[in-house]
């Protein structure tokens, strides 16, 4: 029960191009959309990069900075049009949307002549008309601009890919890892394919994989088993002097559409029967493990006993049905729940409530704070708990990453935090729960250590999070547990009632 598409791209008419140096747009629409969710994603969510404005992100380790990085390495000029991202949430309104890709198009039209389109896009991106948000996007795009207009697309690795974005891409290949520490280096890969089309020197054919399963979050860690083996594959695919590209995406379980799960993408030099064959490869070897695919984790109570029995600390327990990265509120309260009601000691917990950042600003640093902490934006995360302790510190929320982490994101900022060393804490060792404004995924260690917070001085340490937190926790944490929590993000998809999705799928059913 899987399916096959194989698409052929016209060959492409290159003579202006090929004589001087080639112009290329660039433009970036980033949502991971949570069908799950109740909160929509509105435009006033989207942090908005115009023209010369995405040159702030040539520091930065995303697929932006290595398309720029491409353009120099490559040699050629860049058309800079927008670059539009929003932190996971649920669906994208559609008048949002609209006004994106609207303004993309109407760039496209009234700016420089350009051989080409670099497009950053999720792969996960719902529109409330459109199941498949980004498939939408080329597809306006490509009517737009014309068959034989070349548009390189970068999706995320939690892409779920429809046939129509394979169809209306010239290219399109994912990040490899999960983590992801190599949108950077998938920039610069696109960026190199694009020069090479520009100058006549290739003609890209390309075809989509997907085998009849969602791939759990829980099994996406591309580092570890069963997903290592598949990646590394990937990898030895792209030294074969035919092939492009190829890419293995994991899929997003939290989008209840027609084309939700993995996906295998592969792109040859014009030949069309390779590249239907690797994808279909890369596609069986996914379901080749679905044997392996089996979720057995404990609740909050038991894995807050297994880390307070832990040898060597510090513990993570990683709250995967509050996965802020994957769409949820951030305010879920299973896990402080637990740790409270266990009397654990020297943990660390961060809850978005900007309610509880103001009651602990008015009462000021080193005075008494006391008040119900999150699980206010649904019934889904749990019921608030009551938090008794002292304000420690209070900060504006700012932060730093220098290394390459998850997201690949430098300046971040969780708006106006208060850390509360909350009752039970002793001298030595104490419980701090971090209050923030803003939803923050946990991506790196530098959301504690810049507010005070010394992670190898915790002994437990809590994350919302699935994977992606493994690129910063990984060196600190002796251990990591994995809890089965619930929420939008819930890593059982029994959870969850699907509607959408073909069927049937493995994980599912
Ligand atoms: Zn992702």
């Amino acid at each position: 029960m899987r399916y096959l598409v194989l698409l052929l791209i016209v060959p492409l008419v290159l003579t202006a191009a090929q004589s001087r140096r080639p112009r290329i747009a660039v433009a970036g629409f980033m949502h991971e959309s949570n069908t799950f969710s109740s909160v929509k994603t509105p435009l006033a969510e989207f942090e908005i990069l115009r023209g010369d404005q995405i040159y702030r992100e040539t520091e930065a380790k995303n697929e932006i900075s290595g398309y720029i990085e491409g353009s120099k390495r490559f040699n050629f000029d860049l058309y800079p049009i927008l670059a539009a991202n929003a932190t996971p949430s649920g669906p994208v309104t559609d008048q949002a949307y609209n006004a994106v890709v609207g303004e993309i198009i109407e760039k496209l039209r009234s700016g420089p002549k350009v051989d080409g389109l670099l497009l950053g896009l999720h792969g996960a991106m719902v529109v409330e008309s459109f199941p498949h948000g980004d498939s939408e996007t080329v597809t306006r795009l490509r009517k737009a601009m014309g068959p034989g207009f070349p548009i390189v697309v970068t999706h995320d690795f939690h892409a779920n890919i429809a046939p129509a974005i394979v169809e209306h891409s010239t290219v399109l290949i994912t990040y490899k890892t999960n983590p992801h520490v190599d949108q950077r280096e998938r920039g610069v890969k696109a960026a190199g394919i694009i020069a090479r089309i520009a100058r006549g020197e290739i003609k890209p054919v390309q075809a989509l994989a997907k085998p009849a399963m969602i791939y759990n979050i829980r099994f996406q860690n591309t580092n570890a088993e069963p997903l290592q083996p598949i990646t590394e594959e990937t990898r030895q695919m792209e030294n074969r002097p035919k092939i492009l590209a190829a890419s293995v995406a994991g899929g997003y379980q939290y989008a209840d559409v027609p084309e939700v799960g993995p996906s295998a993408v592969v792109v040859t030099d014009n030949d069309p029967e390779l590249a239907r064959r690797e994808a279909q490869r890369l596609s069986d070897m996914l379901w080749a493990t679905r044997d392996r695919l089996v979720l057995n984790l404990p609740d909050p109570d038991a894995a807050v006993k297994q880390a307070m029995q832990a040898d060597k600390f510090p513990v993570v327990l990683v709250e995967m049905g509050d996965n802020i990265g994957g769409g949820s509120a951030g305010d879920a309260t299973f896990m402080l729940e637990a740790l409270v009601k266990q009397k654990a000691q020297g943990w660390f917990v961060a809850v978005a409530d900007p309610e509880a950042v103001k009651l602990a600003v008015r009462a000021g640093i080193g005075q008494r704070f006391e008040s119900e902490v999150g699980g206010k934006t649904d019934k889904l995360h749990g019921a608030p708990v009551r938090v008794r302790g002292l304000v420690k510190s209070l900060h504006d929320g700012k932060f730093l990453e220098t290394e390459i982490r998850h997201g690949g994101d430098r300046y971040l900022d969780q708006g106006l935090t208060a850390v509360i060393e909350v009752e039970g804490s002793t001298r030595d060792v104490q419980n701090l729960l971090m209050l923030t404004t803003k939803r923050q995924t946990p991506f790196s260690l530098h959301q504690l250590i810049g507010f005070g917070v010394y992670p190898e001085r915790q002994k437990i340490l809590v994350v919302k999070a699935a994977i992606a937190f493994r690129a910063a926790y990984e060196p600190v944490a002796a251990r990591i547990i994995e809890v089965d929590t619930g929420g939008v993000t819930a890593v059982n998809p029994a959870r969850f009632k699907y509607l959408r999705a073909r069927r049937p799928l493995f994980g599912l059913e």
